[in-house]
């Protein structure tokens, strides 16, 4: 930095919603990339209090509700604070009954209860934020703000205004993406800067700014401290990830360590958020349709496996934690021959999370096993390989089940749901779904199952040819935010009318199956595994209080094995058997595998064969 420039003080800040067991990657990784640039920053955590204010167990709930993404009851809790009344409360519920019945079951009050943390405890805690810090010591302060953080980020920011009108605050994050950041920096007083896009080189250069007391004028970069309009809607993307620093997450870990951290997090273990890569690669190409992840920045780009070891390695050494969360949307498959080989030969002790795609092979997936990933999220979303190509998932239903079955094998936790609504889809479709699911028991099952949303830069949303129409900002909206502002350039969930989607007695059909599935597994999981032995196996059938079992012997065992690792043709199977003396014919192959598919053993798509039995010997 050049000696003649000023080093500001900058504050980070991190408001609810976001996760409590883990520290904000955002501000992390902005704070090592003002610190590169000589700056000092602190991160502050307010979710956290805000946590044992309401209590950890409420506040997760709101903050992982799916539904908050229909209501933003998170965001509704703060927006009294951010705007004053914006509609009635009564108008809230009145639109969405069904948040009297959440917050019962969460605190066993009434939604009085609700409106009083909304009209006093909220605004007592946000006083409290802005009267006990000392921000006047600050510079600048940044608010990052993704899924439910927007309205307390705002709330927060207003009362620091009141009381600092000279203190420059900037917002950022995902809630700010494209025209939905433009639209806040005009219409919100207490903004002064909005980075829409990523951060890590208009960040700097912003501050940069600041300490040289020059007008600002960064493309990307919006609001009334601007000097001049920027005409780029969004920041250019960063194209070299090895360039960033690793984050830096000291003040969270100093948190947990002045508490007893189980207060905050009750038994959950600590994660360590990584990034190691941005994009995606699947999508680059075939965009999925219901996708709005990724914003304008969809090129893949990722670290070099000895760029993502290096930030492992120091922030595993820097901080008591084992498990390890990669935020990337879908793991780069060269890691397989790089970094995680690399993991596997260190046999630490961690337990790391990837977003995958689902087409991972059995060898994969216990190479992945080996670096020490427990956990994976692969982008399921369906087991119908039509709902799948309408979705251009690039995964088909034997594709998935395939993921799903070595994963239980080689005892990696599946994160999945199902995903329903798609333009195109029919009954038909669901019922496959539903007659193939109890064979699946011994697999793990889906979180959920729901609706699609319709999100902002998904292609349902960007391209008309599919023919989705009378698309409106979510009805939660019009309670949040005031109507001054463009509802239609600031939200990203949509309400719409689509042609073409299977029934609602079809979806609730596949809801009910998905729960029953969910039940099988609340006890010790239902297994379907085979024994081997010399020239035969034992299939032992325990997925439900039936069990049973059946010998194969000799071409029927191997047929079997055949199509356990990948899905095959009964052509390929019967070539793989070879044509000895004790090989079967074409046809009485065919009559085999249809008895297996029969006893829910073996599951077939366009004509293709996987069979569903575990080996019992354990994965190493
Ligand atoms: S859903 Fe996942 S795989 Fe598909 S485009 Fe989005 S991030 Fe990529």
């Amino acid at each position: 930095m050049n000696t003649a420039e000023r080093t500001l003080n900058v504050a980070l800040v991190n408001m609810p919603w976001s996760r409590l067991d883990a520290p904000s990657i955002q501000c992390g990784l902005l704070k090592s990339i003002a610190a590169a640039d000589g700056h000092c920053c602190e991160v502050h955590y307010p979710n956290l209090e805000f946590a044992l204010l309401i209590g950890p167990e409420v506040y997760n709930s709101v903050s992982e509700m799916h539904a908050g993404r229909l209501h933003l009851l998170g965001e509704w809790l703060f927006s009294y604070a951010a705007f004053g009344e914006v509609t009635a409360e009564h108008e809230y519920f009145a639109d969405f009954p069904e948040i009297a019945g959440i917050w019962r079951d969460l605190t066993g009050k009434g939604t009085d209860d609700l409106v009083t943390l909304r009209r006093e405890g909220v605004p007592r805690f946000l006083r409290e934020w802005a009267d006990t810090v000392d921000w006047s010591a600050y510079d600048a302060v940044g608010f990052t703000s993704t899924f439910l953080q927007n309205a307390p980020s705002l709330a927060l920011g207003r009362h620091l205004k009141e009381r600092h009108p000279d203190l420059p605050l900037i917002y950022g994050g995902a809630n700010f993406d494209g025209h939905m950041g433009i639209e806040y920096a005009r219409h919100i007083d207490w903004i002064d800067y909005v980075v829409s896009g990523e951060a890590d080189l208009a960040f700097p250069a912003l501050l940069r700014a600041l300490a040289r007391r020059e007008p600002v004028g960064i493309p990307g970069v919006h609001g009334r401290g601007c000097a001049q309009e920027s005409t780029a809607i969004s920041t250019p993307i960063l194209r070299n990830l090895n360039t960033l620093p690793t984050p830096d997450y000291r003040e969270y870990f100093s948190r947990m360590a002045q508490d007893d951290r189980s207060r905050i997090l009750g038994g959950e273990p600590v994660k360590i958020p990584v990034e190691f890569s941005r994009g995606c690669w699947w999508g680059e190409k075939h965009h999925c349709t219901f996708c709005g992840l990724n914003a304008l920045g969809m090129a893949y780009r990722s670290k070099s496996g000895d760029g993502a070891m290096a930030d492992l390695e120091l922030l595993l050494g820097q901080y008591p934690a084992l498990h390890v969360d990669a935020v990337d949307n879908i793991l780069d498959m060269k890691y397989f021959s790089s970094l995680c080989s690399d993991l596997a030969e260190r046999h630490w002790d961690i337990n790391l999370f990837f977003e995958t795609k689902s087409n991972l092979s059995r060898a994969q997936l216990a190479m992945l096993r080996q670096a020490g990933v427990h956990r994976i999220q692969p982008g399921i979303e369906s087991l119908s390989t039509n709902i799948l190509e309408l979705m251009r998932k690039g995964s088909n239903k034997l594709i998935n089940i395939r993921l799903l079955k070595w994963a239980r094998y080689y005892g990696i936790t599946v994160f999945w749901n199902m995903l329903t609504g798609f333009p195109g889809e029919t009954d038909a479709d669901y019922k496959e779904q539903l007659d193939i699911i109890p064979a699946l028991w011994h697999l793990q099952p889906p979180s959920g199952s729901g609706q699609i949303w319709l999100e902002r830069f998904s292609p349902y949303y960007t391209d008309p040819s599919f023919h989705i129409s009378n698309i409106r900002p979510r009805a939660c909206y019009r309670h949040v935010y005031p109507q001054r502002m463009d509802h239609t350039e600031i939200a990203y969930f949509f309400d719409y009318d689509a042609p073409d989607i299977a029934s609602g007695t079809a979806h609730s059909a596949l809801d009910s199956a998905v729960e029953a599935w969910q039940k099988a597994w609340e006890g010790p999981p239902p297994r379907l595994i085979y024994q081997a032995a010399p020239g035969r196996i034992t299939v032992i059938d325990q997925r439900t209080g039936t069990p049973r079992r059946a010998v194969l012997t000799g071409w029927r065992a191997a047929a079997y094995l055949a199509c356990g690792e990948a899905p095959r043709t009964a052509e390929r199977i019967h070539d793989e058997l070879g044509h000895g003396c004790d090989s079967p014919g074409l046809h009485e192959l065919e009559s085999f595998l249809r008895g297996c598919l029969k006893a829910q053993i073996l599951v077939e798509d366009r004509g293709k064969y996987l069979s569903l039995a575990l080996p019992e010997n354990p994965g190493w």
